[in-house]
């Protein structure tokens, strides 16, 4: 569904993606692990069109993807934020909304929003609240069902569980496998690697903006090399 090939992007002087190759079938979770700078968040926003890349294709559904935001938007592709990036001052409700404003099918956002509540009934509860007053998670919550909003065929996660409590972060990693349920699909970009490696079909792990290893989310959990950098198992 999804073909990253031979990406380099830049900020500057630093070379952040170097050659990154990835590749992402329907219906799948696939997540991308690595240390701090690894450049995971630059991957997902060059596929996003928020960073722009100077090298390498990628293609959504056979077809080379535009390197605009709005249009990724309308090709089928949402990011869910790292850091969320909710209006606070608006309601619950009305954040989600926000994530339809490029459709015009009344009844089908009318859908959409029912799953939402579906999916997070907190959030069904909290409609009229100011998001600005949520807790974290729930802020999380409402960013991914935001992004749901948009009826996207691909999420963009980054880092979804960052700062959460270990409840939530539960919550968190079960929902997003309720979206794939949904008959979505997941590029999910975390340091929580256990629990995304747990969750996902494939993974990759980027190191230095290089593709370093990948395979089998279920094979990576038990590869030496991750468990000693990524498991802190020795
Ligand atoms: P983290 O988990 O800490 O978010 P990451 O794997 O997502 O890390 P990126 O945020 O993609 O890594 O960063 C990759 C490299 O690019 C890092 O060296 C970072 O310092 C650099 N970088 C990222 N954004 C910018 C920017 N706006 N300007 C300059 N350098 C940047």
């Amino acid at each position: 569904m999804l073909e990253i090939k031979n990406l380099h992007a830049y900020y500057g002087g630093i070379h952040a993606l170097k050659g990154v190759g990835i590749s992402v079938s329907e219906g799948e979770i696939v997540t991308i692990i690595g240390a701090n700078g690894a450049g995971k968040s630059t991957l997902l926003n060059a596929v996003s069109g928020i960073v722009r890349y100077r090298e390498g294709s990628i293609f959504f559904k056979g077809k080379p993807l535009p390197r605009l935001p709005h249009l990724i938007v309308k090709r089928g592709i949402v990011q869910v934020p790292e850091g969320r990036l909710i209006f606070a001052n608006l309601t619950v409700k009305d954040n989600l909304m926000l994530g339809a404003y490029l459709r015009s099918d009344k009844e089908g956002i009318k859908r959409d929003l029912e799953k939402v509540y579906e999916l997070f009934p907190r959030l069904k509860e909290r409609e009229k609240q100011m998001a600005g007053t949520l807790s974290g998670g729930e802020q999380q919550m409402l960013a991914i069902g935001r992004g749901l909003m948009s009826n996207p065929e691909l999420i963009l996660l980054d880092e979804p569980s960052l700062g959460l409590a270990p409840i939530m972060v539960e919550t968190i990693f079960r929902v997003i496998k309720d979206i794939k349920n949904l008959g979505k699909t997941i590029l999910l970009v975390e340091q929580n690697a256990y629990k995304a490696l747990s969750t996902a079909d494939s993974a990759y792990m980027l190191e230095q903006g290089r593709v370093v290893k990948s395979g089998r989310a279920a094979d990576l959990i038990n590869d030496p090399g991750v468990k000693e950098s990524y498991l802190g198992v020795k």
